[in-house]
């Protein structure tokens, strides 16, 4: 099989773009909202809705390019390696987009997502809230509930979703949505998990807070709660049918319907890691140089240094990562299933930003540990990456399955 990932012109531009955009409109105000957590970066968020979205906008008019996903996940990196957390911010559909791309019908897709590519208008996000108190890396357990109001052909949502990325933005400003997962029949399990789009500002669903975290702080991270939240029949995702598990199979094909919403954002969510851990490396290589400390690239194995040997492995990590990034994105864009090559990719990029933006604060001594420098702040941003779209375990446990083709009751 013949694998070229050589990128297109138009993805260089592309990437030559999103640089500029990182250095010019990132970094100057990364460390300000890390520090300032829950304060909105209105510079950020109105430059990219006035002026960034205009160039998603004309990509798309133009089609798809010929390396289509991999472009956009070149596009990510840039933006990773300006800042994560205004990555985050930035106000696009996000994931909630992605699942309604995935699991929505074409009239769906139009309404939910076509007041992102409006002229005008205000900034509008999109989140997705499946995480509860009980479930998480297993999506089953989902004690959220929505039941059908057959008088008024509405659905009634009631639950409590937590860590829910962009639920602040999506919850609170018009326009913008949130597409929760529901059971419409506990008793079914895996097969009554649907998910409902819930506009902003919908009655019964409120804002209980935004966490205080760790890492990618510029990020609204929001607790939800739905609490008789009505929502009209149509907003449902796919089919209201209930296909109980048949226990020969290895799934019920609404659920995987949605599961499918992962195996287009894991290629993301990895280049997001690519773009934190290259910023990391980047840096560590420029201030080693700066400081005098020699690289000799094509040293044996027995005459490198220690740093040096840390270096080519960072490098390699690195590269790694991204072309099992670059190979799960180009299945997308060939139409192939990718589940495997998608939690491949995420494993693998989640663990290598962490390893990297580590050993980058250890090479670069005290001053990595300062605020005076980011490295100290991709070390913290980086940590997600290996928690959120399913955790490193987890997609690790995806990856046995999928090459022992076990279904998920007998290797859990
Ligand atoms: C900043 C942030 C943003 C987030 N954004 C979103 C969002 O937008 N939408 C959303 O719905 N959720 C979101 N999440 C939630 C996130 O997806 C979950 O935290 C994640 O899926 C893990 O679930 P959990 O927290 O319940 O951990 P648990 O499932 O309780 O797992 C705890 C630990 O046990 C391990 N573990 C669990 N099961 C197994 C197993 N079978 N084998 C081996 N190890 C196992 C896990 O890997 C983990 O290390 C976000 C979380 C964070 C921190």
């Amino acid at each position: 099989m013949a694998i070229d990932f050589e990128p297109t012109p138009s993805t260089l531009d592309a990437r030559d773009y999103y640089n500029q955009v990182a250095r010019e409109q990132m970094r100057p105000i990364s460390r300000k909202y890390d520090v300032e957590e829950h304060t909105l970066p209105v510079e950020w968020v109105d430059w990219y809705w006035e002026t960034g979205r205009k160039r998603a906008v004309t990509t798309a008019k133009l089609g798809e390019p010929a390396d289509g996903m991999i472009q956009v996940c070149v596009q990510v990196e840039e933006l990773c390696w300006g800042d994560a957390a205004l990555y985050l911010r930035m106000p696009t559909p996000a994931l909630g987009g992605s699942a309604v791309s995935a699991a929505g019908t074409p009239e769906q897709r139009q309404r939910f997502l076509s007041a992102f590519r409006a002229e005008g208008g205000h900034p509008i996000w999109g989140a997705m809230a499946i995480t509860e108190p009980g479930a998480g890396s297993d999506a089953a357990a989902i004690q959220a509930t929505a039941e059908l109001d057959e008088s008024t052909g509405e659905w009634i949502l009631n639950g409590n979703k937590i860590f829910c990325t962009a639920g602040e933005g999506a919850s609170q400003h018009e326009g913008g949505f949130v597409v929760v997962w529901a059971t419409v029949d506990r008793s079914a399990g895996r097969a009554g998990i649907k998910s409902f789009v819930v506009p902003a500002g919908t009655p019964g669903m409120t804002l209980v807070g935004c966490e205080k975290k760790l890492g990618i702080r510029a990020s609204d991270t929001a607790t939800l709660l739905l609490e008789s939240c009505r929502v009209p029949q149509e907003n449902l995702l796919g089919s209201a049918e209930v296909k109980k598990r048949d226990p020969k199979k290895t799934g019920d094909k609404g659920f995987k319907g949605a599961m499918a919403t992962f195996d287009a954002s894991r290629p993301i969510v990895a280049a997001m890691a690519v773009g934190v851990g290259r910023a990391a490396l980047d840096f560590t290589l420029e201030e080693l140089a700066r400081q005098g400390v020699e690289l000799r690239w094509d040293a044996g194995l027995h005459e490198q240094s220690a740093v040096e040997r840390d270096l080519i492995e960072m490098q390699a990590e690195l590269q790694a990562a991204r072309l099992l990034t670059w190979r799960a994105a180009r299945m997308i864009s060939q139409g192939k299933t990718n589940n495997l090559e998608a939690s491949m990719a995420k494993a693998k990029a989640g663990l290598a930003v962490t390893r990297i933006t580590q050993k980058a604060v250890q090479l670069l001594g005290p001053p990595g540990y300062s605020t005076k420098l980011f490295v100290e702040k991709w070390m913290r941003d980086a940590k997600i990456n290996d928690i959120y779209e399913g955790t490193q375990q987890i997609n690790q446990l995806i990856v046995a399955r999928r090459i022992l083709d076990y279904p998920s009751s007998m290797l859990r």
